[in-house]
């Protein structure tokens, strides 16, 4: 079934210096005073003609706000930011809290997995979708900013597939490589066995 989209504008964009360098940090939303867009992050000597590091963040209050170490979303945002600071490029932050499920939800599945669940199986018990993250936004952003062709910082090969049938052209896939953590180790291995990660 079609969903119905609205369409996203650019509402605003100021400059945003950060530890890994200078970004412009535009902010994209259907409703002008949206609270909740998503983001752009753009290194200062973007050249948007050429191939483009791009990172397709989906958004983890725990992990990007707080250094969770259940996951290590922290991490590779924080990877991504240096990367693209040191090498140009966009950082694109999705709006789609635990895989889309949202906080709460995510937190209700913490309690599912330390009774010892996995990730998916803990969104099943709860009667979610495993995985219901969209990459459509992504593309209109990237569209907007006259980005076609990319490499992609990520370990997840759905992604690659979900852009390229989009039109973004993939000309390479950059690896996000983290320091697995004692208390993250088991998550990993689930993305690894359960969702086919490159890591
Ligand atoms: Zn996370």
């Amino acid at each position: 079934m079609e969903k119905k989209r609205l369409v996203l504008k650019l509402q605003a964009e100021a400059q945003m210096p950060t530890d890994f360098g200078l970004f412009i940090m535009k902010a994209y939303s259907s409703k002008p005073l949206d609270p909740m867009p998503h983001f752009a992050l753009l290194s200062e000597n973007l050249d948007a003609d050429k191939v483009v590091n791009v990172r397709i963040h989906s958004e983890c209050i725990t992990g990007d706000v707080f250094s969770s170490n259940r996951c290590e979303c922290g991490d590779q945002l924080h990877f991504s930011m240096n990367y693209v600071g040191q090498n140009s490029g966009i950082i694109i932050y999705l709006r789609q809290e635990g895989r889309g499920i949202g906080i709460i939800n995510k937190l209700h599945a913490y309690i599912h997995q330390d009774k010892g669940l996995d990730t998916a199986q803990a969104n099943l018990a709860l009667g979610l979708e495993i995985d219901a993250r969209e990459y459509d936004d992504a593309v209109t952003i990237l569209q907007s900013l006259g980005v076609s062709k990319i490499n992609l910082i990520t370990n997840n090969p759905d992604k690659i597939r979900a852009l390229d049938e989009a039109g973004i052209e993939v000309m390479s896939r950059i690896p996000v490589i983290i320091e697995p953590k004692e208390a993250n180790a088991e998550y990993l291995e689930s993305k690894k066995t359960l969702f086919g990660h490159l890591l």
